[in-house]
């Protein structure tokens, strides 16, 4: 497996150019991220990505981790590079100062959750559910609790995890069964979940585990469900891990991908009842979970840049190696790298074009996900949560993890006989990477939320906002000289058309034939990713073509980001319109064959 570097250039010309990081830093509370400390956070985040965590993943996709004596162990060097990430304060980037947080913008935070990520998926994913952990706890847990568990899991000393799904609810969340009733102060919970990530382990001390539970005479569905925290060992009164608490991990899911991650079936309370505790009111546990999930699919959408950024590495440098055949066209002459070959080249444009265009989108999501948080002016802050933050996480969290998969897809491509072959490494990253699309709400499940809540709750105009934005880049775009300006204008003149065109439809026919509507959701959440990352990257384009007349500039890499972004226009963007027409007319014929036939 090839080395991993993290790509600090590109990430920190996204954060400036297109996040905008000098607007965040102007934020209250997060005058901390000076360019001079932004830097030093990512050079220092992409040494720990390279030299602990890059090293042990390929070993730990061979040996996994295993379930031994009701213990749970995780791959060699996993725990002594858990205890390293957290000593350098790496798990409180993003978090309250007041509970030992750094304080640092998301949008900062995310550039380094893609290269945790890229380096090792299966290592970065117990920080994501820590996250999701703390998130919960800082919204709606009591002062008690948070002064209890939020420095703990913070730091990262303690875990955190997510428990929602048990084998009748998965995406129907509503089926929970496991049951909670109080007691005293507190409340018993049992039940079985299964799936759950970094359920059990050997890296930490305590794990914070996040259960939704139905409490005696809830009502049926997502309107019954409460929240509970539930510690594996209940702390003491000085605060540290006591009494262990009425919960296991029965068994370790044998999976595609991820192997080092243990996922795990857990149940609660086969003895007394596992001692759980209330979190804000009973009943309102699924608008609880809600509030940590705009971060949580964010976060999945950057494991997709990371995974694609880690395959097109690999395929670059075999590329640059792999000896096979001449120049196309010539019959003699020296053997060539495949990187010569013109497909090759496709291949690798592709994945790098939609990389650079799917962080864009990360980014851009996770600057506005700051304003939302940060910005004093209410009028800038609801714009950027509903115009931007909620109409692009669902497309975030879909887009960029699709790409994830076709990215990784075409690494094996490129690697020929030998990406089929376990030991490049180029296929972990294809099976890394296909969970992706599929926790955190199926990709099926973010289309339709993009169409019904983000869409047609607002009558459109979100979209039709993001529209006018891109709209105003084709403007400045027509001001610029040369062809891969015009090539541009043209791939989003053509691909904002079609977006009207699909939005106006959505909304014409949402009412009146609601099944064709939802039949068209993929395929226009896909036109809306393939779009707004082809818009993101001529808006770096434009920023690049500006830098480059400045003395001192980095042409190389500034030429670089004008001729992917024109690769994409030409290459990619069409797909934008074929999105379109699906969404249009593809819909109804999705529905056309009885359910038997089908
Ligand atoms: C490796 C791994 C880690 C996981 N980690 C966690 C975790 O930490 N915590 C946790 O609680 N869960 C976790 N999960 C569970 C995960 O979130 C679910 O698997 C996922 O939400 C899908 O649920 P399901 O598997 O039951 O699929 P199903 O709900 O059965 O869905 C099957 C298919 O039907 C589609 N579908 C279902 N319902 C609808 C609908 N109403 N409309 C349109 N399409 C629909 C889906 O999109 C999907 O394509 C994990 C799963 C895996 C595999």
């Amino acid at each position: 497996m090839t080395d991993y570097r993290a790509p600090v250039s590109d990430m920190r010309f996204v954060l400036e150019n297109i996040s905008e990081l000098p607007k965040i830093a102007a934020l209250p509370g997060y005058e901390d991220a000076t360019p001079d400390l932004v830097e030093a956070v990512l050079e220092e985040a992409g040494k720990l990505a390279a030299n602990l965590l890059a090293p042990l993943n390929q070993k730990g996709d061979e040996v996994g981790s295993v379930l031994e004596n009701g213990v749970v162990r995780t791959p060699n060097g996993f725990a002594e590079a858990y205890r390293q990430y957290v000593e350098g304060g790496w798990n409180a980037v993003p978090f309250d100062p007041e509970f030992g947080g750094q304080g640092l913008p998301w949008a900062v935070g995310v550039a380094a959750q893609e290269m945790w990520n890229a380096a090792n998926m299966s290592f970065a994913l117990c920080p994501l559910l820590t996250q999701g952990a703390v998130e919960l706890l800082q919204a709606h847990g009591s002062q008690e609790q948070k002064d209890t568990y939020l420095a703990k899991l913070i730091s990262g000393s303690w875990t955190g995890t997510m428990n929602l799904t048990e084998p009748q609810a998965g995406t129907d969340v509503g089926a929970v069964r496991t049951r909670a009733v109080k007691e005293g102060d507190h409340w018993r919970i049992s039940g079985q979940k299964i799936f759950i990530t970094w359920g059990e382990h050997d890296v930490a001390e305590n794990i914070v585990h996040m259960v939704l539970a139905r409490t005696p005479d809830a009502p049926e569905g997502t309107r019954g469900l409460s929240l509970f925290l539930v510690p594996k060992f209940l702390p003491d009164s000085e605060g540290r891990p006591g009494k262990r608490n009425d919960l296991r991990c029965v068994s370790l899911e044998h999976k595609l991908g991820i192997k080092a991650s243990p996922t795990c079936v857990m149940s609660f309370g086969d003895n007394e009842g596992a001692v759980g505790f209330l979190i804000g009111e009973e009943l309102r546990g699924m608008e609880y979970m809600f509030t940590m999930m705009n971060n949580a699919r964010l976060s999945v959408g950057v494991q997709g840049v990371a995974i694609a950024d880690r395959a097109y590495q690999q395929a670059l440098a075999y590329a640059r190696q792999r000896i096979q055949g001449r120049e196309f066209g010539s019959r003699e002459g020296q053997l060539v790298p495949i990187i010569r070959h013109p497909d090759v080249r496709r291949m690798l444009m592709t994945m790098r074009a939609l990389t650079e265009a799917a962080r864009t989108l990360a980014y851009y999501t996770a600057a506005a996900l700051d304003h939302s948080k940060a910005n004093p002016d209410p009028a800038e802050r609801e714009r950027q949560t509903r115009d931007v933050l909620e109409l692009l996480i669902p497309v975030t969290k879909a887009w960029c993890t699709d790409v994830g998969c076709e990215v990784a897809s075409l690494g094996i491509q490129v690697h020929g006989g030998m990406g089929f072959i376990e030991e490049t490494g180029a296929a972990q990253h294809y099976r890394d990477a296909r969970i992706t699309p599929i926790y955190e709400g199926t990709n099926g499940v973010q289309a339709l939320d993009l169409i019904s809540r983000k869409i047609m709750r607002h009558k459109g105009e979100p979209a039709l906002r993001l529209l006018e934005q891109m709209r105003l880049t084709v403007s400045r775009l027509e001001e610029l000289e040369g062809e891969s300006f015009a090539a541009m204008r043209q791939g989003l003149r053509e691909a904002t058309d079609a977006f009207e065109e699909a939005t106006n439809w959505l909304i014409e026919n949402y009412q009146a034939r609601p099944l064709e509507a939802a039949a068209g959701a993929t395929p226009y959440l896909r036109l809306t990713g393939l779009l707004t990352g082809g818009w993101l990257l001529a808006k770096g384009a434009i920023a690049a073509a500006e830098k480059r007349e400045q003395p001192g500039a980095d042409a190389p890499f500034l030429d670089g980001k004008i001729a992917t972004a024109r690769f994409y226009a030409d290459s990619i963007l069409p797909e934008a319109v074929a999105a379109a027409t699906a969404t249009r007319r593809g819909s109804a014929s999705a529905l056309a064959l009885e359910e038997l036939a089908a």
